[in-house]
């Protein structure tokens, strides 16, 4: 046994060992490692069957069983050589497998198919038609220009790796550059070696196979896209599973599902009780999609990848039933919601930076944007929208620390009194730029963020203080219209604190008139239950924007309203004639023996046709816009004192109240 064949044994034994020490390791599914894999395994079996041609010439008769051997030797050689050269493409998202006439790659593609075919069929029939190598008169094995020929294109291979490493790969750091270019000329050299008989073929051989493992752990190690917690793979898997893919133009779908309230179980519980939670979901969406395709993305995120938009769609509508609502954690059963997220390539942008930005929006906070359980789709309008409320929600939470939030106030006009005898309070929120925020938007925001019932109770406080200090009802004033939203009649103790604040501002509760709107979301039994307690105290209730469609005649017969507000666009389409149903309407309303204020008065003519159908109150921009404190005052002062008949005198009236 000479030392040459030693070296043989040692490094087919050494490349074994690697081989079988790299599969035990989990694995990202993506080309890059499947190649990584393949070239160390088709480098063992290549350096075993080095063996057996060594063993044969050795020891064996010179014959076909020897060739056979020399020939699946080479074989092995030649895939070997194509998984190191797909390997490296690979690194930089270039193995392109499309075979098509119409381009570049394409045409590349097929020749390289077409060489390997005919280069395979060459070695392996070599025994019998002695193409590429022959056994020689002196029982040697002897090679053909063929076997050069095949050799030499894949030098030229090789050269060809170099060149794209060297020009393509610039994301790469100089060090692992240097480092792909020492295992392609390692490899390059080991070939020669072995072609040319020459010593230290293994020791090439070795070494190709330590700069491939130093290369291959330098990009990541496996570790590096695995997640510990949980043994599902991590973020790093994630985006490199979706950036292979989207630099494949291959459709992708996310799936991203967030733990709502996780910042605060996690304080509460701590992270050890959390760690299990994760485990648990990880173990369900496992169960579910299988082991590649879920990924731990943040400590309370999980993301899963589809081939297609319905295939996030369906597993969204199956995930939503089965993860579980409650967790019991130290003994306590704590309520789960979940928020969901969905994004497509190429259908939400085709940019991967921009698709990473809006998973990394998914990744954070915005469960005051989305509802749980609900599938947000991550597409950019929707993000400036979310990214607009977020910002409108934070504000509202300033506004709440600073008391800050500003009042308007709108004169109502009584038909019966013939002056103003009541405002409506209109909360007001300047953005960042200083200007006012729609506030139907920022109240909306408030409600699906619960802080409506802190800044309900500030509006409802400053109101009081508005009235008190600067003695309101000697303006004539009766009462002050205070929009309650159906939001706040989920919070139990609203009435105790209204009656509380009113008290120690000593307005008498029989003053205050809250507007009420109703929709097709409301509690109605929370809404009922809290507008009677209200009615409890001496208060009274306003049914509002009635006309709008989410308000119906049934609604006033089952509220406790002492008023209906006739809203906007009725009036104005009335007037338009464009519908009668204020002919039928008012009067069924003043048959309940509720009163009638109408809004959006803009004209004479408003107040006239209100007037005939038997209206109560007018409010609208024809007596006012709703004004700042110091202006109302200014107007209520000037109106009252002379306004004894709203219609005739107000225009003039309003045109001097307001200089
Ligand atoms: P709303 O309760 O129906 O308030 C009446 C809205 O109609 C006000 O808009 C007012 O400026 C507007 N308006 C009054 N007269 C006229 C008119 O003659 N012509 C026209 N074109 N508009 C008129 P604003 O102040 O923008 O308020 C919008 C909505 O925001 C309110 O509708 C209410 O739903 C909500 N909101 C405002 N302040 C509060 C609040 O303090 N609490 C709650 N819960 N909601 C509020
Ligand atoms: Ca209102
Ligand atoms: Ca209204």
């Amino acid at each position: 046994m000479n030392s040459l064949f030693c070296c043989q044994i040692a490094s087919a034994g050494f490349f074994a060992v690697i081989f079988f020490a790299d599969t035990l390791k989990k694995h990202l599914p993506n080309r890059r490692t499947i190649f990584f894999q393949l070239f160390l395994c088709f480098m063992m079996l290549s350096s075993v069957f080095a063996i057996f041609a060594d063993l044969g010439r050795m020891y064996g008769e010179p014959g076909k069983l020897h060739e056979v051997i020399y020939g699946t030797f080479l074989f092995l050689q030649l895939i070997t050589c194509l998984m190191l050269h797909c390997y490296i493409l690979s690194v930089d998202y270039r193995l392109h497998f499309r075979l098509s006439v119409d381009s570049v790659a394409g045409w590349r593609a097929m020749g390289g198919c077409f060489f390997l075919l005919i280069a395979s069929v060459m070695l392996l029939s070599s025994p019998w038609t002695h193409l590429c190598f022959y056994t020689n008169d002196s029982g040697l094995i002897a090679r053909t220009p063929a076997f050069w020929g095949v050799n030499l294109i894949l030098l030229g291979m090789f050269l060809y790796d170099i060149g794209v490493v060297w020009l393509r790969c610039l994301k790469f750091s100089m060090r692992k550059r240097m480092m792909c270019m020492l295992l392609v000329v390692d490899f390059i050299a080991m070939l020669v070696a072995e072609l040319f008989r020459m010593p230290g073929t293994s020791f090439f051989k070795v070494a190709t196979l330590f700069f491939a493992y130093m290369f291959y752990l330098s990009l990541q190690s496996p570790d590096f896209f695995v997640d510990n917690a949980t043994g599902t793979f991590n973020r790093n898997g994630f985006f490199e599973i979706f950036q292979e893919r989207l630099s494949y133009g291959k459709e992708t779908s996310c799936l991203i599902i967030r733990v709502r309230n996780y910042q605060a179980m996690n304080q509460i519980y701590g992270g050890e009780v959390l760690r299990k939670v994760q485990r648990r979901i990880a173990g369900l969406l496992v169960e579910k999609c299988g082991k590649g395709g879920v990924f731990h993305i943040g400590s309370s995120t999980f993301a899963i990848i589809s081939k297609s938009r319905e295939g996030t769609l369906a597993l969204y509508e199956k995930l939503k039933e089965m993860l579980p609502q409650n967790w019991v954690l130290k003994n306590q059963v704590v309520n789960q919601e979940y928020s969901f997220y969905e994004i497509t390539y190429p259908l939400d942008g085709e940019d991967f930076e921009e698709l990473v930005q809006r998973i990394h929006y998914a990744r954070s906070d915005h469960e005051s944007v989305h509802k749980s359980g609900e599938l947000v789709h991550l597409r950019s309008d929707e993000m400036e929208k979310s990214d607009e409320k977020r910002e409108v929600a934070s504000l509202v939470e300033e506004a709440i620390m600073d008391d800050s939030i500003e009042l308007h106030f709108q004169p109502i006009f009584s038909f019966a009194m013939g002056r103003i005898t009541s405002l409506e309070v209109l909360a007001r929120l300047k953005d960042r730029n200083r200007k006012y925020i729609n506030p139907e938007f920022f109240i909306h925001v408030a409600e699906e963020n619960h802080t409506i019932i802190q800044l309900g109770e500030q509006i409802f406080r400053k109101a009081c203080i508005f009235a008190s200090y600067n003695h309101i009802f000697d303006y004539g004033i009766e009462d002050i219209n205070i929009n309650l939203s159906p939001a706040q009649c989920r919070y139990e103790h609203l009435t105790e604190d209204f009656v509380r604040i009113a008290n120690q501002y000593g307005i008498p509760m029989e003053k205050m008139h809250l507007e009420i709107t109703e929709s097709e979301f409301t509690d109605k039994d929370a809404v009922s239950r809290t507008l009677a307690r209200l009615k409890e105290t001496g208060a009274k209730v306003a049914l509002d924007d009635f006309g709008t469609g989410n308000s119906t005649l049934s609604n006033i017969l089952e509220l406790p309203v002492d008023f209906v507000k006739i809203d906007k666009s009725l009036v104005w389409s009335f007037a338009e004639g464009k519908n009668q149903f204020l002919n039928d309407l008012m009067p069924m309303i003043k048959a309940e023996g509720k009163k009638i204020i109408a809004e959006g008065i803009e004209s004479p003519d408003h107040i006239d046709i209100i007037k005939k159908l038997q209206g109560d109150y007018l409010q609208g921009y024809y007596y006012s816009r709703p004004l700042p404190e110091k202006e109302f005052l200014r107007f209520l002062a000037k109106f009252n004192k002379k306004g004894k008949d709203g219609k005739e005198k107000a225009s003039s009236d309003i045109k001097e109240a307001l200089g």
